[in-house]
């Protein structure tokens, strides 16, 4: 089995509640999808990145592995383009002992449950329908694809955690309805973590439109946090 791996490399989380953590990032090729703020726009296309057998990709990550990692993300892209190829890589790293992580859009909820039993974190990417994500015609079927592999996330006992990037052309109303999707399908005790993530360079959200947003998440979910990307800030990739 072959697979497309952009980079492989150590750097700081930057994102979510396990922000500041050290990590080992297997940036995978593929994402369907073009949101308007994606900041991986070189690893979109499924022919990019580098060929590599599993094998040999695996190997790559062992003797990428730093001493001290708190755990490895698989990121892409959308991860759940390659899923095969994710499950041997994950495989591959538990046996390592480190701990798997997985950030996705979730947009094929079979994909997911394939891989998800080898995750230890799961980070579930909700989007808005300002996005660019999809056309607003697919924008309801790719929310409950996500939220079905919160579901499942949920239902294995992974981590779970939950992410929706905003900007200044989020909806107020639109963002509180995914909000209220999350909580009607996970229980807020299950759920690790609850992420407003507003956008870097790009249609930047203001504060009020931030707070705005928190006040609708705050009544479902009391430890909802809106976190900047840390990697941006101190110039790591
Ligand atoms: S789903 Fe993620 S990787 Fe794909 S275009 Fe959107 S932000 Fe970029």
């Amino acid at each position: 089995m072959k697979v497309r791996l952009s980079e492989v490399f150590t750097s700081v989380e930057g994102e979510g509640t396990l922000c500041g953590t050290k990590t080992l990032f297997v940036r995978m090729a593929g994402c369907p999808f073009e949101c308007f703020y994606c900041d991986t726009p070189d690893s979109l296309p499924l022919d990019s990145g580098t060929e590599y057998e599993v094998g040999e990709a695996c190997g790559l990550i062992g003797r990428s592995l730093q001493p001290n990692t708190y755990k490895v993300n698989f990121t892409g892209g959308d991860p759940l383009a390659q899923h095969e190829a994710l499950a041997e890589m994950a495989r591959f790293v538990r046996s390592t002992g480190v701990p798997t992580y997985i950030e996705s859009s979730c947009y094929d909820s079979g994909r997911f449950a394939a891989v998800a039993p080898l995750m230890d974190f799961v980070k579930i990417e909700l989007k808005t329908i300002d996005s660019g994500f999809v056309r607003p015609e697919s924008h309801g079927r790719l929310v409950q694809s996500a939220l079905e592999c919160l579901a499942e996330s949920v239902r294995l006992g992974k981590t779970t955690y939950v992410k929706i990037v905003v900007s200044a052309r989020t909806a107020p109303a639109g963002f509180g309805e995914l909000a209220e999707g999350v909580f009607r399908t996970a229980p807020a005790a299950a759920v690790s973590g609850f992420v407003i993530q507003p956008t870097h360079g790009v249609a930047e959200p203001p504060l009020d439109l931030l707070l705005r947003l928190y006040d609708l998440v705050r009544p479902l979910y009391p430890e909802v946090r809106i976190v900047p990307q840390l990697h941006k800030m101190i110039g790591a990739p």
